[in-house]
């Protein structure tokens, strides 16, 4: 990438004698973006923000800003406002002296910091609770205050680590789109880390997926989602059927598979070795289609199965179909769309070419 303002440069660190906490990190993140790291806890990505916020020192590698190494700059000399899952506030401060607090620091006069506090609580909507306690506010709005004091300085670039963890969710989707927005509006850059893959896909440009220290994959949602690179990236972003089988023939991109469940299938090789090697087929539920037909009406292609269950969600209904040997395959569609199938009895399923892929079977499954 041209001219990032923040570039990771095999960035390694570990704790004490510990396995490495974040392995060999090369990561840009362009101006005005908003960048998620995405993965299971203990990845990585609290330690990765730390280092970029100032308060863990990488053991190897840089740490570009603007083009500058910061391993001498001290975390208040970075320009980085920050956001925890655990809001901070100070308990015995206004909602505005909170939020004047990184002005006091900096030396801001009054006037200019009156000012710049009832913008940043204007952005988010809490204009009139200047004068409140937080333990007057929601968590939602202490969260919301928590914002603004990270961003009152105008710095050019914001971390939040799991900010909304203490939320419920519907707190929490709002918050989300929130975030999104006062993104979009600002142009500031935000790196954003979260464990939940669905909040990553709302809310980023692009995402980072980290397992076990590493990048597994950064794209953005909807290639991650679309065109995952590794059998981690397809069942930790969205859901995903992964299948254990073993290659029986490839030529090129295509391969036939041998489910170890039993049935040959198709899948496009993604990153899968030869014909002999064990790999995993990925198939996302909403590709499967389901029709409620006896063995001697499949149609070609399709594979017979039985409906185990059907779970009514409202506005879709999610399938699980026993498939050959002991095999399990969950296929999900919407609600009120033609007759279910029945619990119990025959269904045929297939999908459309090209929406099984083929991976090594390297998933530490989660
Ligand atoms: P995440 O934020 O993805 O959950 P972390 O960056 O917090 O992951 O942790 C990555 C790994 O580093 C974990 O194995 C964790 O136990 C370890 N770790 C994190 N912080 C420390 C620390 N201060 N001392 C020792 N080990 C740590
Ligand atoms: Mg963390």
């Amino acid at each position: 990438m041209a001219d990032p303002l923040v570039r990771f440069e095999r960035v390694r660190k570990t704790y004490g004698t510990g396995a490495a906490a974040v392995q060999s990190l090369d990561l840009d993140i362009a101006r005005g973006e908003l960048m998620t790291l995405l993965g299971p806890s203990g990845s990585g990505k609290t330690t990765t923000l730390m280092m970029l916020a100032g308060f863990e020192l990488p053991s190897e590698g840089r740490i570009l800003l603007e083009g500058r190494d910061i391993a001498q700059t001290a975390p208040h000399r970075r320009g980085i406002g920050v956001v925890f899952q655990s809001y901070a506030l100070f308990p015995h401060m206004t909602v505005a002296e909170n939020v004047a607090f990184p002005l006091s620091v900096r030396g801001v006069g009054r006037s200019e910091r009156d000012s710049r506090v009832a913008k940043a609580l204007d952005m988010v909507r809490l204009g009139g609770f200047g004068d409140r306690r937080p333990a007057q506010l929601s968590g939602g709005q202490q969260q919301r205050v928590a914002l603004a004091r990270a961003m009152v300085f105008e710095p050019p670039i914001v971390l939040l680590d799991e900010p909304l963890g203490a939320l419920d969710k519907a707190l929490r989707e709002e918050m989300q789109l929130e975030i999104r927005h006062i993104h979009q509006r600002l142009g500031v850059t935000m790196m954003y880390v979260t464990h939940d893959q669905a909040e990553a896909l709302t809310l980023s440009d692009r995402i980072a997926v980290f397992e076990g220290g590493r990048i597994r994959q950064c794209a953005d949602p909807k290639a991650l989602y679309d065109r995952p690179a590794d059998a981690f990236v397809a069942g930790f972003v969205g859901e995903n059927n992964l299948l254990p089988g073993t290659i029986e023939a490839r030529d090129g991109e295509e391969c036939s598979i041998r489910l170890r469940c039993g049935p040959l299938v198709q899948a496009s090789a993604v990153d899968c070795g030869g014909r002999g090697e064990a790999c995993v087929v990925a198939i996302r539920p909403e590709r499967i289609a389901v029709a409620g037909v006896t063995a001697s009406d499949l149609g070609e292609g399709a594979l017979p199965a039985t409906v185990l269950e059907a779970i009514f969600l409202g506005d879709h209904v999610r399938l699980r179909l026993g498939v050959g040997d002991g095999g399990e395959i969950l296929a999900k569609r919407p609600a009120g769309v033609g007759s279910l199938p029945e619990p119990g009895g025959p269904a045929a399923i297939a999908w459309p070419e090209g929406a099984a892929f083929a991976f090594r079977d390297t998933t530490p499954r989660v």
